[in-house]
């Protein structure tokens, strides 16, 4: 194989199973599950309640062993490290960004984005400066001084996010980091969050039970009762999109204004099937491609939902 043609891959996992034993009861949070995730995507898992997301979540950044099964992050096995070991990977690898924020009520907006560099052990002056850097980064630097109580959720969770960022990690992990917010903070946030990964080439995972939500990101992997029910593939459609809300390449015709362009994507992503691949291909051919149920014209480079998820080729 051409080794110039391998995709970087943030994290594999592979066969992971979580089995827990309430009495003489399994329950299987996770049950047989595989994919891979390319360097500088936007993943969300997206299932109901219950479907083992979190478990999967906690798994992938060490927070708890699996049953059986591997995960490789950076290239290392997360289920072969100890704890002291897993602790050092997630200072050097490792954001998170949490449902309820997780910010200390009697430090600053400042003080809670340097609290990860203390713990490397960095000097004052330089969290200091890193820490504001990060509030500059989500928008919020006049907040600098700001207690969470003195702040918004949409603001709490903006520190929560310049929080995970400030160590500058490969990898982002969020359940539900818009779970409290109401829609509008949430888009907001979940556009910042994109907008930041994208820019610093970082991978994210983030855990919704909100299929909505689940459509921004560049990969979707639906979870239920603990097994992957299906996978997509969604990036390019939202690179184009960016373009097109930046005024970008994207050539609209005249008869389908900007509005039903946007709406055409990415909120309902496409399952792809070989077939609607094939089909999509001749469509491209005469110049037009499906998108949702609204036409666009094709151009160069727009492959909707190619579906490349291949663990076996890193
Ligand atoms: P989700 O995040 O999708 O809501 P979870 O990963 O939290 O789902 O849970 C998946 C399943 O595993 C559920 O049936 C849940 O009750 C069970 N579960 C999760 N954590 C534990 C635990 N510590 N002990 C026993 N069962 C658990
Ligand atoms: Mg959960």
């Amino acid at each position: 194989m051409d080794k110039s043609k391998k995709k970087k891959y943030a994290i594999k996992v592979k066969d992971l199973y979580k089995i827990y034993m309430i009495g003489t009861n399994k329950v299987r949070a996770l049950n047989g599950v595989d994919f891979a995730i390319e360097k500088g995507t936007f993943c969300c898992i997206v299932g109901t309640s219950g479907s083992g997301k979190s478990t999967l979540l906690n798994m992938m950044a060490g927070l708890e062993p699996p049953t059986k099964g591997e995960i490789i992050i950076a290239g290392e096995h997360m289920e072969r490290k100890n704890e002291a070991q897993l602790v050092n990977f997630r200072q050097a690898h490792v954001g998170f960004i949490f449902q309820s924020y997780n910010l200390l009520p009697n430090m600053t907006a400042i003080e809670n984005i340097a609290l990860p560099l203390t713990f490397q052990g960095m000097d004052k002056a330089k969290r200091i400066k890193k820490a504001k850097k990060a509030l500059k980064m989500v928008g919020l630097q006049e907040f600098g001084n700001h207690r969470p109580g003195q702040m918004s959720g949409g603001q709490q969770q903006r520190v929560g996010i310049a929080r995970a960022l400030v160590v500058n990690p490969e990898i982002i992990f969020a359940d539900e980091p818009t779970g409290n917010l109401d829609s509008n903070t949430t888009l907001d946030v979940l556009k910042l969050i994109k907008k930041i990964v994208a820019e610093n080439k970082q991978t994210v995972v983030m855990v919704t039970h909100d299929n909505n939500l689940a459509s921004y990101g560049d990969m979707i992997i639906h979870i239920k009762d603990g097994k992957i029910t299906e996978i997509e593939q969604n990036r390019q459609v939202n690179e184009d999109l960016d373009n097109v809300e930046l005024g970008g390449t994207l050539d609209i015709p005249s008869e389908m204004s900007d509005e039903a362009a946007l709406s055409a994507q990415p909120a309902e992503p496409q399952p792809v099937s070989a077939e609607q691949d094939t089909a999509s291909d001749q469509e491209s051919s005469k110049g037009q491609q499906v998108l949702g149920n609204v036409t666009v014209p094709s151009y160069e480079g727009y492959h909707p939902g190619t579906s490349g998820n291949d663990p076996g080729s890193a």
